[in-house]
């Protein structure tokens, strides 16, 4: 099956179950002063979990796209070098607000996965909530009882607190979940190791791809939990995991999601993909950090200096610089993949093509810029006169923080010099603009820094700061 055949499965087969399809919300979330971009296909649903809006169709599924590089899911540091978290992803959801509850979201989800995409029982992993003693959470027999009728009990596996309950804040709709992992190990290494002890392992061959919350709960302000009087499912399932699976890849990579674009990449590069870990890991960041880029700037969020704006011109300047570090890009080029992109979501998510020519420019202006402050970043680096042959931590530190030099790049040409680069005091100084921001922000005893009262939309979510101050860890290529 091609990744636009499995898409539509899932949205005919809940279609099939009286499910309404909607679209996916925009990855911008505006006037939320709790979110930035919309993280889970939920997002859009809130206001129906809390009650604070008419439920029209309670039977609802979508395919959504989220973004995860700030607040409490930050995937940023795990994409490209694994090759299952990406920056934006496609959550393909399907909800029931105040209808159909465990059963029939255990019975379906079971069915689309071994009867529509045929996937073996036996590579199938699902996980229940173990209960909680300390905060009086009962085990979820009723799931664990479900999944009885079809998966060998050596294949469902209790979950703690962390994994398998579910809640929006701390307050709200709450309740356990139930997930499903696919082992898609070779015979060879299933023989070594019980598959059922890597599940939640963050192992690259046995990974999480749907998560079924069941709200049952409400918890109120003084901690304690209260039975919600209309139960709710929201489930979520990562589409390029599963386009994975079903076409026996062992990389998120090697679908026909990402290949188009990674062999764009590789041509143009002059480097083949899958010859050299460095360069595979460049290519991949590249195309996956243009996809979140793009549908960011289609859904209206230019690259700026604060807040949403920064942090997708961080994700770009992150891409620039891997494609000009490791496959030797240095002229603009990251704004060639918009046009494949919009071509690959034509029908899907139409608000690129409609926007292409605009996104490509403003891609390509940021790259001009930006590659132009780290050419400067080289002159200074060219004017530099190390003594004893160590390149100083705070020069290293004045290199990546004002012309946003990656570590690495600055230990190679350090290299060709025959020089080295102090690291622990580029890590400390590193360090020290962290406690300094930290410290310039401890005085706000919340979560938030009101910026502009009066306009929601200029709340900062204290997460910012952890994006300011990240700085690409390139060895860890
Ligand atoms: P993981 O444990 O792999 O980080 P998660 O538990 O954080 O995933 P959920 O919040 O349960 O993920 O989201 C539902 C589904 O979305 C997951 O089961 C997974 O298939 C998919 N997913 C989550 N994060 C990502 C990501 N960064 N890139 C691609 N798919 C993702
Ligand atoms: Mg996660
Ligand atoms: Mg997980
Ligand atoms: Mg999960």
């Amino acid at each position: 099956m091609t990744a636009q055949e499995i898409r539509q499965a899932f949205l005919d087969f809940f279609k099939e179950k009286q499910h309404h399809i909607v679209s996916s919300a925009p990855i911008v979330v505006k006037n939320d002063p709790t979110l930035m971009f919309t993280n889970a296909g939920m997002n859009q649903f809130k206001d129906l979990f809390l009650g604070e809006a008419p439920i029209k169709y309670p039977r609802v599924a979508d395919t959504q796209r989220c973004l995860r590089v700030s607040g409490k899911h930050n995937d940023l540091e795990e994409v490209g070098i694994d090759t299952y978290h990406h920056t934006m992803f496609e959550m393909l959801g399907n909800w029931s607000f105040g209808d159909y509850f465990k059963k029939d979201a255990i019975d379906w989800s079971w069915e689309l996965l071994t009867e529509v995409y045929k996937i073996p029982k036996e590579k199938l992993y699902v996980t229940y909530f173990e209960g909680d003693e300390k905060e009086g959470l009962e085990k979820d027999q009723e799931a664990y009882d479900l999944w009885k009728q079809y998966v060998d009990e050596s294949h469902i596996l209790p979950g703690n607190k962390k994994d398998n309950f579910w809640e929006m804040g701390d307050t709200g709709p709450c309740g356990p979940c139930s997930e499903i992992h696919v082992d898609c190990r070779t015979d060879e290494e299933k023989a070594l190791v019980d598959g059922a002890t890597l599940v939640n392992a963050d192992h690259p061959q046995v990974i999480e791809i749907w998560n079924n919350v069941f709200m049952q709960f409400n918890r109120l302000k003084d901690g304690s939990l209260q039975s919600l009087p209309a139960k709710h499912v929201d489930t979520g399932m990562g589409f390029e995991r599963l386009v994975r699976v079903l076409q026996e890849k062992t990389s998120n990579y090697d679908t026909d999601v990402f290949q188009p674009m990674i062999q764009f990449i590789a041509e143009k590069s002059g480097i083949e993909y899958g010859t050299d870990e460095k360069t595979d890991i460049a290519m991949r960041v590249m195309a996956d950090h243009i996809r979140a880029i793009s549908f960011v700037i289609a859904d209206g969020q230019l690259p700026s200096n604060n807040k949403a704006g920064y942090v997708i011109r961080r994700i770009l300047r992150r891409a620039v610089r891997y494609a000009y570090t490791f496959l030797n890009f240095k002229e603009p080029f990251l704004n060639q993949l918009v046009p494949l992109l919009a071509e690959q979501f034509k029908g899907v998510f139409d608000e690129l093509i409609s926007q292409q020519d605009f996104v490509q420019k403003v891609v390509l202006e940021e790259e001009v810029s930006f590659l132009r402050t780290l050419s400067t970043g080289i002159q200074r680096f060219e004017k530099y006169q190390a003594s004893d042959n160590v390149v100083e931590g705070n020069f290293a530190f004045e290199l990546s923080d004002t012309f946003g030099f990656p570590i690495d790049l600055t230990e190679l040409m350090a290299r060709e010099k025959g020089w080295s680069v102090d690291l622990a005091g580029y890590e400390q100084a590193l360090k020290k603009q962290k406690d300094d921001s930290r410290a310039a922000t401890a005085i706000d005893t919340g979560d938030w820094i009101i910026v502009n009262a009066d306009d929601q939309s200029e709340f900062v979510g204290y997460d910012d700061l952890e994006i300011e101050t990240e700085i690409v860890k390139y060895r860890q290529v």
